[in-house]
């Protein structure tokens, strides 16, 4: 049963329910993301020394992408150099790689510090949503509601379907950067 948990929001939870129904515990989701000990629905779209990039584990809106830290730190303030050029850069090839491959136009980005563990939220502002919610910071938590209680196997494939693009993307990105 896919409940909506507003906590699960800020990463707190000890267990969470993926979009493809697969039931998951561990002491902190984004530590366990890193360590690759939970297997995001189509995988992870890219790490790096310091960063995890993948889809929302629970909430199968397209576009939807959680960019974490691999350390285990709270705030952005807490960020050596190294690691906030890094957030930052891949925060701009996320948002770069969404317009490009035309999956949405225009993102919202929030960072909550309530959150044990510091990762950034790409929300993609779909236009449906939108109309429905409203606009901006104000409707995240409706819409995410909204889609939890009304998943459809149509939109978990698109979101499937975007992971795959991304990672393609991002292997471009990377073999760019080793040139
Ligand atoms: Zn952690």
């Amino acid at each position: 049963m896919n409940t909506f948990n507003e906590e699960n929001l800020a990463g707190n939870s000890k267990e969470a329910i993926d979009i493809l129904g697969r039931k998951w515990k561990y002491d902190c989701m984004s530590c366990a993301i890193a360590k690759g000990e939970l297997e995001l629905p189509g995988g992870l779209i890219f790490e790096d020394k310091y960063i995890t990039i993948g889809a929302d584990v629970e909430i199968p809106l397209n576009g939807f992408i959680i960019i974490a830290t691999k350390r285990h730190i709270n705030s952005i303030s807490e960020l050596t150099d190294d690691e906030r050029y890094d957030l930052i850069d891949y925060i701009a090839e996320v948002i770069k790689a969404l317009k490009d491959l035309n999956i949405i136009e225009k993102v919202t980005i929030v960072q909550e510090e309530r959150a044990n563990h510091l990762h950034v939220w790409i929300f993609p502002c779909h236009k449906e949503y939108e109309e429905k919610f409203g606009k901006g910071v104000g409707s995240i938590k409706d819409i995410c509601k909204h889609i939890k209680d009304n998943i459809t196997d149509e939109e978990i494939q698109k979101c499937l379907e975007t992971v795959t693009k991304l990672k393609e993307y991002f292997m471009e990105v990377k073999d760019g950067r080793n040139k």
